[in-house]
């Protein structure tokens, strides 16, 4: 027996266990200051499902409690009410999708890492810096070499096609983890003419896209941009949208234009080979999601996040600190100030106003000199937060 050794090369994942490390070493030495510690490092949803997926879910689980309307194994790749959801959802965005094109699965970073079955070793791998560390990861268990797009200040953390880069797979996240920077049409246009010239394929990350509002006027989805379902596949996740981190349900779009519909065949050979499917129930919950009481209930739950990703957006306006997301994300990636570290940022926040972020170091080399704090936490304990913050840097 041989192991895959790929595997020693892929970086240990110390971000967040460094981070929990160090606010308990601070938690011991300083115990009266870490009983008001405020946590806006967190990735993760803190909102409760709606009324509408629960009522949902609570529906699911008495059929399946009925001989009658019991349900055993369903599709592998979901069942039709919503994939048809999707596909209406789509509609509405100005996107026409056969439902066939739609795959069910529980998440997107399943998705994201399975999809790789479908592509070659010998492929090179474009992936931004800094980035959700699954892309970099997956393809480096695979044993593929990647090479990174610099996102940097210059750009916007927006990296553009370089012609003089050969690129077979690429990796588009918008809005961005975890800098909250969102691609205009034009940009993700230039990517498109850029995938298509060069044969290559656009792996588009779309799980915050319902952080864009109609009148922001930006994509949500690759395939509004024309000439994308020649190139692209879509990744996308009910887990920031409705809270269905911890429900486990997503979706994955395989247009049939691609590679003349091979890889929607070999996706749907891939998942029927070695997934059976999300449970009915789940997605009973997620179909819940796309009705009129469900939209309007989620929109709620996305709007209380915005209005924190604004109270920060608006903090670092006051102080003139150099930012990406807050608008379209619930991600604020902010420039250290006096050329601090992240790290060196952190330790510096967590001493004198005991709020936690994420050092943008853990993203990738870009991310050295920057931090990011999410809009998952309370209203409450952002203001709080943020209004140390303030009083710390303007200083
Ligand atoms: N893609 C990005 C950019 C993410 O930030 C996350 C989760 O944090 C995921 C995908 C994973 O989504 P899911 O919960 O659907 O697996």
């Amino acid at each position: 027996m041989k192991i895959n050794t790929n595997y020693r090369n892929v970086a240990d994942s110390y971000l967040f266990s460094t981070i929990a490390k160090k606010v308990e070493q601070y938690g011991e030495k300083n115990p009266d200051e870490a009983k008001d510690i405020i946590r806006l490092g967190i990735g993760d949803v803190t909102l409760p499902l709606c009324d509408a997926v629960i009522t949902a879910l609570h529906g699911a689980v008495d059929e399946m409690g009925k001989k009658e309307t019991f349900r055993g194994y369903g599709p592998e790749q979901g069942y039709d009410f919503l994939r048809n959801s999707i596909k209406d959802y789509y509609e509405s965005k100005g996107v026409s999708l056969e439902s066939d094109e739609i795959f069910i699965s529980d998440g997107a970073k399943s998705d994201l890492g399975n999809i790789l079955d479908l592509f070659d070793k010998d492929n090179s791998v474009l992936v931004p810096d800094p980035v959700y560390p699954v892309y970099v990861d997956t393809n480096i268990m695979t044993g593929r070499k990647v090479q990174f797009a610099d996102a940097t200040e210059e750009n916007g953390f927006l990296p553009m096609p370089d012609e003089d880069v050969k690129a077979d797979i690429i990796y588009i996240c918008s809005p961005n983890n975890p800098t909250g920077a969102v691609y205009g049409y034009d940009a993700l246009k230039a990517w498109v003419d850029y995938a298509n010239r060069n044969n290559s394929v656009i792996l588009f990350d779309a799980a915050y896209e319902s952080f864009i509002e109609k009148e922001d006027n930006l994509p949500t989805s690759i395939f509004e941009i024309e000439g994308a379902k020649n190139c692209a596949i879509e990744f996308c996740s009910f887990s920031k949208t409705a809270g269905f981190t911890g429900t486990r349900c997503g979706y994955t779009v395989v247009p049939k234009a691609l590679e003349g519909g091979v890889l929607n065949k070999m996706w749907l050979r891939r998942q029927t080979t070695k997934f059976n499917g999300v449970p009915y129930i789940v997605q009973k919950a997620a179909a819940a999601v796309f009705s009129e009481k469900g939209h309007a209930q989620i929109k709620e739950t996305l709007g209380y996040y915005k209005e924190n990703a604004k109270i920060i957006a608006d903090t670092f306006d006051r102080l003139g600190i150099w930012y990406t997301g807050g608008k379209n994300s619930p991600y604020i990636w902010f420039k250290c100030p006096n050329d601090m570290e992240s790290w060196e940022f952190f330790d510096y926040l967590l001493e004198n106003v005991q709020v936690v972020g994420t050092p943008g170091a853990g993203f990738g080399k870009n991310g050295k000199n920057f931090f990011r704090i999410t809009a998952f936490g309370s209203k409450e304990g952002t203001i709080r937060a943020m209004e140390r913050i303030e009083n710390l840097l303007k200083k």
